[in-house]
């Protein structure tokens, strides 16, 4: 185990010039939700396709899910849905429950080097999200499901082609994510790794943690935090 949940020192991010930021729940906090009002359209677009009730919906949805690491993927493999078309709905969401974050905008500004977008979502939605959160414009790029040819993180060769298309050099370079498994291929390709755990007001960040994933292999996450802002503001000391 290798897992620290202790502020970064100097020298471990000194070398990164590349700065790479999963959107959901990493760049906006667990606690909005933002993604129950994509669930619920997926559930909706999966109801209205299949002729299903909505809880019969909602199974196939996180059956293609699991199966497929999209509920997209499933539904284009099983019956060639656009994908141009379920995304759009996907995301007709309310942006207005993501605020201006002045401080997280700051430390993304400050960071040293190339900051990427690196989502399962669309460059509308992170744009969308992005633009409400204040931090928009201190992003070089979003690299979306499209540009992934819809094969979604944690496939490797999406992180291939990430990689490929903006020359990254993995051991220059870090991956901000809050699912795990999603940080598995960004460490096999040698970047730092750091997972994003919702916030408690009770107990310690890894506590929550190992309730959450205890059962997994943990040893590709470097550091675990629950406060973005505050691990680059403790990195930005530090280069
Ligand atoms: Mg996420």
């Amino acid at each position: 185990m290798t897992i620290s949940t202790a502020s970064p020192t100097p020298a471990d991010f000194a070398h990164v010039r590349d700065w790479v930021f999963d959107l959901d729940n990493t760049l906006y906090p667990h606690h909005i939700n933002l993604f129950s009002q994509i669930d619920r359209n997926m559930t909706a677009f999966v109801a209205d396709l299949l002729q299903l009730a909505p809880d019969e919906a909602r199974m196939v949805q996180k059956r293609y899910y699991h199966e497929h690491g999209t509920t997209l993927a499933g539904l284009m493999l099983h019956h060639g849905v656009d994908p141009v078309d379920f995304l759009a709905k996907a995301h007709a969401i309310d942006y207005s429950w993501l605020t201006p974050d002045v401080d997280l905008g700051e430390a993304i500004k400050a960071l040293p080097g190339r900051k990427f977008i690196f989502t399962n979502g669309t460059v509308q939605h992170a744009q969308d999200a992005a633009r409400a959160l204040g931090i928009l414009d201190h992003f070089d790029d979003i690299f979306d499901i499209v540009a992934a040819d819809y094969q979604p993180k944690p496939a490797s060769q999406t992180y291939d082609a990430f990689a490929a298309l903006h020359r990254i050099a993995a051991r220059e370079a870090v991956m901000f994510e809050d699912l795990p498994r999603n940080l598995l291929a960004p460490k096999a390709l040698g970047m730092k790794t750091v997972l994003l755990v919702p916030q408690v007001s009770d107990g310690t960040v890894l506590e929550q943690w190992e309730r959450v994933d205890g059962s997994e292999d943990q040893s590709h996450i470097d550091y675990v935090t629950d406060d973005l802002k505050g691990f680059l503001r403790n990195i930005l000391s530090a280069v």
